[in-house]
């Protein structure tokens, strides 16, 4: 698998205080990585660090494939667009406005991209509109056009959808998805909102104090989470030959209980395992939510 970033025991101490402590994160290619922590649990100094802003205070990480201590690193990171607490935009300015003076800051030559940057983002008809007056989700997406003036490909955006109102939260959805799928952007998504990430997400981080608890696929996270029957009988290989002939999905624990995926009809189960000389002594459904995953990682409440 190719990786936009991975990071190798990565430090960032304020005096005693270690703000990351030995962090190790992979984020795949193509992935919408959300990056899940408490408050305090270090997502904006990680943030930092690739972007430049500060420096390790040990290990290292790779941007591209380049370490952050080789020379090439400025060229890496000029692949990052990143929007950290709010897009950094002119107020007084138009979304075009906007867009002209992020190209001059890049030293871009002509303006030749930004109409299609604006229809990409859904901006397109503002006209003299100044971004002042934009809704919170206009001024994120244009926030999200002005980080992408340099055909950027990884996109760190820190709680993105903060404060939005439903319209826009599935407005910032939809371009999400859209840049990933057409032009390959990879996400880095920092968002305590976790029903929403979980709509998106291909790949989570959760970090707590500084280190990364477990990375997980968004397949893996599903089969973690997924419905289903914890069963306690009698016996758990007349169980097993029940739930193969019923063509089910199982994990037998021990000699007595078993975990059942999928919704059997429990009088069908116990007809079928009455005829094994099997009892189902007892049953409870389970479904575990991201919310319950998290907290079942780093403990708490999940926005502290
Ligand atoms: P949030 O969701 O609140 O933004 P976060 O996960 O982004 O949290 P960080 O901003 O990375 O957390 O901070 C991690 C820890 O490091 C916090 O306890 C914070 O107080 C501490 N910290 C951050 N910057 C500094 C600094 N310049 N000096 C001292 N401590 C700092």
């Amino acid at each position: 698998m190719d990786y936009v970033l991975k990071t190798n025991n990565l430090c960032k101490y304020y005096r005693n205080f270690k703000a990351l402590n030995g962090l190790k994160m992979n984020v795949p290619k193509g992935s919408i990585y959300g990056f899940v922590g408490k408050n305090g649990a270090g997502k904006t100094t990680l943030i930092r660090l690739l972007c430049g802003l500060q420096m390790p205070t040990d290990g290292d990480f790779e941007l591209y494939g380049v370490k952050n201590t080789d020379k090439k690193i400025s060229e890496s990171r000029s692949r990052i667009g990143a929007i950290v607490e709010s897009p950094s935009l002119f107020p007084e300015m138009t979304a075009e406005e906007n867009l002209k003076y992020q190209y001059r800051l890049l030293g871009i030559p002509d303006y030749k991209g930004i109409p299609e940057l604006l229809e990409l983002v859904g901006l397109a008809d503002t006209g003299k509109k100044k971004a002042g007056n934009f809704s919170l989700g206009m001024r994120q997406r244009l926030g999200i056009a002005i980080a992408l003036c340099g055909n950027q490909d990884l996109l760190i955006l820190d709680e993105p959808i903060n404060g939005l109102d439903p319209q826009g939260i599935i407005e910032i959805r939809e371009l999400i998805l859209k840049l990933n799928h057409d032009r390959n952007i990879t996400f880095i998504i920092s968002s305590h909102i976790l029903d929403e990430l979980s709509r998106i997400a291909t790949h989570y981080g959760f970090i707590d104090n500084g280190r990364i608890v477990r990375e997980i696929s968004a397949k893996e996270l599903e089969n973690a989470c997924r419905k289903s029957l914890s069963v306690n009988v009698t016996d758990t290989s007349a169980l097993a030959r029940v739930l193969d002939s019923m063509g089910l999905e199982y994990i037998i624990s021990d000699d007595i209980n078993a975990e059942i995926f999928g919704r059997p009809e429990i009088s069908e189960l116990v007809f079928a395992l009455d005829k094994e000389k099997c009892r189902l002594v007892s049953c409870t459904e389970r479904e575990e939510t991201l919310e319950g995953f998290f907290i079942s990682l780093v403990g708490g409440g999940s926005n502290e």
